[in-house]
């Protein structure tokens, strides 16, 4: 069985595609500048050399064709047509209350998704242009919808809830919704098995830190608590992304300085995090690489881990316990030194990391001493592989 993952932005369509035998990804891709001057597809399949193609693409529709041209390609192409791709899964960030699970693109799906538009206004959109799109280019190949927010639907009210007028929730549905589901899913799963113990019987925060980042309680295998929010602004301190700060700093600078509420905004979204106290850049190799002669690089690696420490404290403190540590994504994957940081002071419940395991180059591994209380991973994340796996699965037991 082949997969098609789509993850379809306002102005881009990235897709991979997967054989279900081995789960390995035949060929992956992107089209860039959509509906802008200059648009192209760079088109990789292991082993060979990149096929670009430079042809402007004027809406979702021409650039879905182009991809399921290059996949199909006598030259570079990797199926001999499209009747061998069984299913596509989509990419959805905002499921809201809907979706506790993937879900079948049938017209009520679209419709919630295009319900939800208003709680992820740059994204929900533009997955229904790259649903709209695989419905237009291939017509008879069932589509799934796999959303970030699904593995989050498990958190309590107490959780989920933010301590405002009460109506702000039922009339417009304020609330933390979370994000990157798919990812903590997989990795805490991911991680009970390398443990070789049922994921229902542990306590485990999971540390998603990639340019964005979230951290995300999941005891019994149920999301119970996650620093994302209502929109992925909130939570720890990301590549350029404020995370939590007092809501009251927006009005303060907003009259110091003139910005209307739109520019505030951008600067929390665009001009923070690593970026905003580095001065230099929102990437940790490039603060890491700086930090011994820039003291600002080493002030924004030290906020960093400060930050992920308080939510590892948090929330083994709301679980009530705490049997396993994951890192995961671009950060959490790649640099040990992130990790250690993140661990330190938390040896009194239990988390503490050993140099010469932490210090392997990427992988799912164990960077805990040998019989620590608690069990601390790393584990490289897939999310399109997730979604590969949930589409089949859905369509396999619908
Ligand atoms: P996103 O998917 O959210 O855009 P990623 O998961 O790719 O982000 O993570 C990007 C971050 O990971 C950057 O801060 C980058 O510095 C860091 N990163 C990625 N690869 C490496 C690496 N090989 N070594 C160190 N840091 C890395």
């Amino acid at each position: 069985m082949k997969i098609l993952v789509i993850n379809a932005g306002s102005s881009s369509i990235k897709y991979q595609l997967f054989d279900m035998e081995d789960e390995s990804v035949l060929a992956k891709g992107a089209v860039e500048r959509i509906g802008i001057q200059g648009s192209n597809l760079v088109h990789k399949v292991p082993g060979r050399d990149n096929y670009t193609v430079q042809a402007d693409m004027k809406d979702h529709i021409v650039a879905m064709q182009a991809i399921l041209g290059a996949l199909t390609d006598p030259e570079h192409g990797v199926v001999s047509s499209m009747d061998e791709i069984s299913a596509v899964g989509h990419r959805v960030v905002q499921g809201g209350s809907y979706f506790d699970g993937p879900a079948l693109c049938t017209e009520d799906t679209l419709n919630k998704i295009r319900d939800l538009c208003d709680l992820a206004p740059l994204h929900n959109p533009a997955h229904l242009m790259g649903m709209e799109a695989c419905r237009n280019v291939m017509p008879n190949t069932p589509m799934v919808a796999v959303f970030d927010t699904a593995f989050h639907q498990t958190m309590p009210p107490t959780a989920y809830l933010y301590p405002l007028p009460y109506e702000y929730y039922e009339k417009y549905h304020v609330r933390r919704y979370g994000a990157h589901g798919t990812s903590h899913k997989y990795v805490s799963r991911r991680a009970a098995e390398l443990m070789g113990r049922p994921v229902e019987s542990l306590k485990t925060v999971t540390c998603h830190l990639g340019n964005g980042a979230s951290i995300t309680a999941v005891d019994g295998g149920k999301s119970v608590d996650t620093s994302m929010g209502l929109t992925p602004l909130a939570g720890i301190m990301m590549g350029t992304r404020s995370g939590d700060i007092d809501p009251a700093i927006m009005e303060y600078m907003m009259e110091k300085t003139g910005m209307s509420i739109k520019e505030m905004t951008r600067v929390l979204n665009k001009e923070s995090g690593l970026l905003g106290i580095s001065g230099i850049s929102s990437d940790m190799r490039d603060c890491t690489a700086a930090r011994e002669e820039n003291p600002r690089a080493e002030l924004a690696i030290d906020m960093f881990c400060y930050r992920v420490r308080r939510f590892i404290g948090a929330y083994a403190a709301l679980m009530g316990g705490l049997d396993a540590v994951v890192f995961t994504a671009g950060i959490g994957e790649n640099t040990p030194y992130i990790r250690k940081r993140c661990c330190e002071g938390l040896a009194f419940m239990g988390v503490e990391i050993d140099d010469a395991k932490n210090n392997r180059p990427a992988g799912d591994f164990i960077c805990s001493p040998d019989g620590a209380k608690v069990t601390v991973m790393t584990i490289a994340t897939d999310e399109e592989k997730v979604i590969a796996r949930e589409t089949r699965a859905l369509l396999e037991n619908p």
